[in-house]
């Protein structure tokens, strides 16, 4: 038996009406994993017919969104390719010369009733509690008497002249068949009065023309679904293999994935879109890994997959329809295995930007010694500037009574900061096992736990409740900066202490 596998044609087809999310994220996730896995081409398609629903940012948001997880695309606008424009704002002429050979099989038809009508239409059909349809008036229209309105250019658009009878199979790689009786269909509109395709019509003879094999996208799509297969049944076209994903829903499982809800971190959400993962500092692997678990699964344990393990693992038959909640635990569980994995150099250059960001003059020779420190302690990039941010500031601020040690007077507190500091000016900090023995014999004279000594240090030096290990960090910051900040705690200590 041969086992050719035929390199798929794949595409993502968003519409730049908004900023990309995790749902859309996913769909072009799995066009990727099957374009590379079967040595295919994944296409970035711009479905940008809807003039007024454009958001001039979305398309440079979309292109940025994909680059970070790494999805590159082999066809796509900007690029170009064999089966361009790939902007569909720039095929009108390919879309008209298709509505052409349409009309000319008899599947689509003028139509130029005016939006009063149509309104009043559906005041009637709703009166009588029948659904909203076109009434089929142009419908009858002679196609000569039409083309000579058209000429003369009188206003209209271009119907899909729905069979009356018989029923339509649309046939979805996740679920049974779907059958509909062709009469329940309406004429949809294929063009639109300012001679823009409108998404039935422009996907599907794009999907067509561009060899496309696969179609991945949002069950939004399967009410009319039977729609697009008429379309292909029309002009005899070879369907794709469709695919309808899951949807999404809230993280408690309630309710389809509301972008608002998404974003509410009482409710245990972060983000749903792209770009703000990556500033929340999630890894673009863990990004990917969690998503593609979100609709299909390799086995019933089996979960992590980097890239090229994805690439090998990803089968469209371990896809599932069935809805699936969004789980930010799952990725922030994700995102700290992934930390983990990078190597020390790797995981430096990837917090630099974010103590950039937050303003601190971080060269990597300085970070690499506390990339090495953090990683263990961070589930996101940004938590390493929140944790070690204080390495890079001039000077510590903490609330004084913030330094007093645990079940300890301010007096005590500040005696045994006094002994620390005699001790630790006899020390060199590079020694982190001679210190540590040091200290903890330290407390032990003073009658004090190790815990209560270290977490007066700790908010000493780091002006922080929690921070890397103590004794590494103090090689870190340096004896001399140890030893001054904890003379300022002192200070700050005894200040309390009078003023009770
Ligand atoms: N432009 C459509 C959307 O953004 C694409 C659907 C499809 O992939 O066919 O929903």
């Amino acid at each position: 038996m041969t086992n050719a596998i035929h390199p798929a044609r794949v595409r993502f087809a968003p519409s730049p009406t908004g900023r990309l999310h995790i749902g859309g994220a996913r769909t072009a996730l799995y066009n990727y994993l099957l374009a590379k896995q079967t040595g295919g081409q994944f296409i970035l398609r711009l479905e940008d017919t809807d003039s007024k629903r454009l958001d001039p940012a979305a398309e440079g948001e979309i292109y940025d969104s994909l680059k970070w997880l790494g999805l590159t695309w082999d066809e796509g606008p900007m690029i170009g390719g064999e089966y361009g424009p790939y902007r569909q704002s720039e095929r009108k002429q390919i879309y008209n010369e298709l509505i052409q050979e349409l009309i000319e099989r008899g599947h689509a038809y003028y139509c130029f009733c005016s939006q009063e009508r149509l309104v009043k239409l559906r005041q009637e059909q709703k009166k009588r509690k029948e659904p909203p349809h076109y009434d089929g008036l142009c419908r009858k229209l002679p196609n000569e008497e039409a083309e000579s309105w058209v000429q003369g250019g009188e206003s209209h658009v271009v119907r899909f002249k729905t069979p009356k009878e018989g029923t339509t199979t649309a046939i979805d790689l996740l679920r049974d068949p779907i059958q509909v009786q062709n009469n329940t269909l309406d004429d949809f509109i294929l063009i639109k009065s300012d001679g823009m395709p409108v998404y039935h019509f422009a996907a599907i003879a794009d999907d067509h023309l561009m060899q496309i094999t696969h179609v991945f996208r949002g069950s939004e799509w399967l009410p009319t679904f039977p729609l697009h297969v008429l379309i292909y049944q029309a002009f005899e076209w070879q369907q794709p293999v469709w695919a309808h994903l899951s949807v999404l829903l809230n993280p408690t499982g309630k309710g389809k994935l509301s972008k608002r809800y998404a974003a509410d971190p009482k409710k245990g959400a972060k983000s749903v879109y792209v770009l703000d993962l990556q500033e929340m500092g999630y890894l673009p692997q863990a990004v990917n890994n969690w998503m593609a678990l979100m609709g299909w699964s390799y086995d019933d344990h089996s979960e992590l997959f980097a890239m090229p393990e994805l690439i090998k693992a990803f089968s469209l038959e371990k896809l599932h329809p069935s809805p699936a909640a969004v789980n930010f635990s799952k990725l922030d569980h994700f995102n700290g295995l992934y930390l983990r994995n990078l190597s020390i150099l790797e995981l430096t250059e990837r917090i630099q930007p974010y103590f950039e960001k937050a303003g601190y003059n971080a060269d990597s020779e300085s970070l690499l010694p506390i990339a090495a420190l953090v990683q263990k302690r961070i589930r996101t990039l940004a938590d390493a500037v929140e944790i070690a941010g204080f390495f890079f500031e001039e000077s510590i601020n903490p609330p004084p009574v913030d330094l007093i040690g645990k079940g300890m007077t301010a007096v005590e507190s500040a005696l045994a900061a006094e002994m620390a500091h005699k001790r630790i000016g006899l020390l060199d900090l590079a020694e982190h096992d001679a210190v540590e023995t040091d200290l903890r014999k330290l407390a032990e004279e003073l009658s004090l736990k190790a815990g209560q000594l270290f977490g007066i240090l700790r908010l000493a030096i780091t002006g922080q409740k929690v921070s890397p290990p103590l004794i590494a960090t103090m090689a870190i910051v340096g004896k001399s900066l140890v030893l001054s900040r904890i003379s300022e705690a002192i200070q700050k200590l005894k200040q309390l202490d009078h003023s009770k």
